[in-house]
């Protein structure tokens, strides 16, 4: 059988995982205890010290006793109790379980009482107790988490790492209890905080980012009241969920399940806020309490994607119709033109797109050879001649472009072809001293960016990114020079990067494809109606040295039809 001490050590294990779970734990107790200042110390990610001060209730002095001891929960007295849980621990066995597990030091004092307590443990052994003046409210300190369990603290991540998780759940907190402030410190260090002061939206804004703009929806089926918040984030594909019920965090499939369940892109951060009577849930399926079960998951699956849906609403556009537009000439828009940076280039027999012909070896009648410019003016001229030789027949109904390249009837998909373009832009600056670009002034990161930057700091750097960390905490300062592609906001620019670094290893040319298709969605839809001048832009730009005629994820971008092949099928010949 196995001693009572290691059997809790195992216990111990179902709530206490890791550091987070110790912040967890002791966050939630300072919520039950109806705080409303809440601040977290984290030493090395919480592998050496991990300190939560609230200023909540207290416990009394001889009470500290108890609160390390097995199963000495204030919570609940009886079963009944367990069907409608109202606060956020219930099980007693948060602080025995952390006094297992580490050296534990516990002061508290109550409002009602002139003097507090104070009691250290170390592996769940009771070493010291005594009296303390102090003010109202509870500290709890774990230090060496998992000291007597060397395997388990050989499991920890990095200290950046387990910082990131803490983080993460202090943010969403924050998001949980806008009224209540939190202040997280690592290594000394202000890393987060709120004011406690402010609304549910203030704080995500605050955390996320202003950029791009947060949308919100209400809805709600039966007894779900579900209230969504969505900051999107442009051809991506990680979605970002906090989620939460009655105030408590959840890990919930239907809720993800629900979002990306619309047809619409659904990459970004989401806030899922959901209210409903305690009996229509049970948050009794999981040790660590992240899980719950719902009585009727189908109404709740139906509020949630009703409110995804009405939320991506706006971003429908009516199709086009067809538009001939060869031989209308417009004047060339000055500003808000998607192409105004791009010069002609010269455009030879040579510089052709060369893939994607759907006829091979056709023999195209003897014309007069493009000259090779050699100077600027003289391109200027080579791209009349060019322009000369090539008809911009019009735009089609889904939004293909048509071109009489001499006879050979061209498609192009725009969005592809200013896919390609951005690309090849953002290849040739990324490449060359220019691809980086200061700002005037630095940028302080949302919260939501700070652990992920500071954990991919140098393969940010090989991308572009420069950050400024005087103090404490983590401001943009340089960010890559995208010129020529419009302007993606830099920290969505930024968050984009970082999702293409999930993985471990940077690969650059991933990076910027990840720009230059975000750009690209930005500025260029297959549906959008192009002017002429627009479409006979991209074309000259198509046909420079050396651009491949695909999409830089291999998709063909022009498609050609020589005179023999169109005779072919018309079986003229
Ligand atoms: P539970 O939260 O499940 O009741 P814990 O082991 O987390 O169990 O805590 C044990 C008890 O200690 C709580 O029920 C509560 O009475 C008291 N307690 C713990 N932390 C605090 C705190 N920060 N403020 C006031 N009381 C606390
Ligand atoms: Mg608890």
């Amino acid at each position: 059988m196995l001693a009572p001490d290691v059997a809790m050590r195992i216990a111990a294990g179902e709530v206490v995982e890791r550091p987070v779970s110790v912040v967890k734990e002791l966050i939630e107790n300072s919520l039950d205890a109806g705080s409303t200042k809440i601040s977290i110390w984290v030493v090395q990610g919480g592998r050496v010290s991990l300190v939560v001060e609230d200023n909540g209730r207290g416990i009394d002095g001889e009470d500290l006793f108890l609160a390390v001891k097995s199963h000495a929960t204030s919570k609940i007295s009886s079963i009944e109790d367990l069907e409608t849980i109202g606060t956020l621990g219930y099980r007693g066995e948060a602080l025995p379980s952390l006094a297992a597990v580490s050296r534990l030091d516990i002061r508290s004092r109550t409002a009602e009482r002139s003097s507090g307590g104070w009691i250290k443990s170390e592996g769940g052994e009771v070493r010291s107790q005594g009296d303390l003046n102090c003010k109202p409210g509870t500290r709890v300190q774990v230090e060496d988490l998992f000291f007597n369990l060397p395997a388990r603290r050989k499991f920890l991540k990095s200290p950046v790492a387990e910082m990131r998780r803490i983080s993460k759940l202090i943010q969403e907190y924050s998001v949980a209890y806008p009224d209540i402030a939190f202040s997280l410190f690592s290594d000394d260090r202000p890393v987060y905080s709120t004011l406690g002061s402010q609304d549910r939206e203030s704080v995500l804004r605050n955390l996320w980012g202003e950029e791009p703009a947060i949308r919100s929806s209400q809805g709600g089926r039966g007894n779900y009241k579900v209230s969504l918040w969505w900051q999107e984030a442009p051809r991506t594909s990680r979605v970002s969920l906090m989620a939460f019920v009655n105030g408590r965090r959840i890990d919930e499939p239907t809720i993800r399940a629900a979002i990306s369940s619309s047809e619409a892109n659904s990459s970004g951060n989401w806030a899922v806020w959901i209210e409903t009577p305690p009996e229509e849930v049970d948050v009794n399926v999981h040790p660590a309490k992240t899980e719950v079960l719902f009585r009727h998951g189908g109404d709740l699956f139906s509020s949630v994607r009703d409110c995804v849906l009405s939320l991506q609403e706006g971003d429908k556009k009516p199709p086009l119709s067809f538009k001939p537009q060869g031989f209308v000439k417009k004047p060339v828009q000055e500003s808000g033109s998607l192409f105004r940076r791009i010069e002609p280039p010269p455009f030879s027999e040579k510089g052709r797109p060369p893939e994607n012909r759907v006829s091979q070896g056709t023999t195209i009648k003897e014309r007069p050879l493009v000259p090779e410019p050699e100077v600027s003016v003289q391109e200027e001229r080579a791209a009349q001649v060019e322009e000369e030789s090539v008809n911009f027949l019009g735009q089609l109904g889904s939004g293909y472009l048509i071109f009489d390249d001499r006879g050979e009837l061209v498609i192009m998909d725009p969005h592809a072809a200013h896919e390609r373009l951005n690309f090849e832009r953002i290849r040739r600056t990324m490449s060359s001293s220019e691809g980086s670009q200061r700002l005037a002034i630095s940028m302080p990161l949302p919260p939501s960016l700070q652990s992920d930057c500071e954990e991919h700091l140098e393969e940010l750097g090989s991308v572009g990114f420069d950050f400024d960390r005087s103090g404490g905490t983590v401001s943009l300062s340089a960010i890559p020079n995208l010129i020529g592609c419009g302007s993606i906001p830099p920290f969505v620019m930024l968050r984009s990067s970082l999702a293409e670094m999930d993985g471990g290893r940077v690969c650059r040319e991933a990076v910027w494809l990840r720009w230059a298709t975000m750009a690209c969605k930005a500025s260029v839809k297959l549906t959008w109606a192009l002017s002429s001048q627009e479409a006979m832009a991209l074309w000259r730009e198509m046909g420079g040295e050396g651009v491949p005629s695909t999409c830089p994820h291999g998709r063909p971008a022009l498609i050609r039809m020589s005179a023999d092949s169109l005779a072919a099928k018309f079986e003229r010949s």
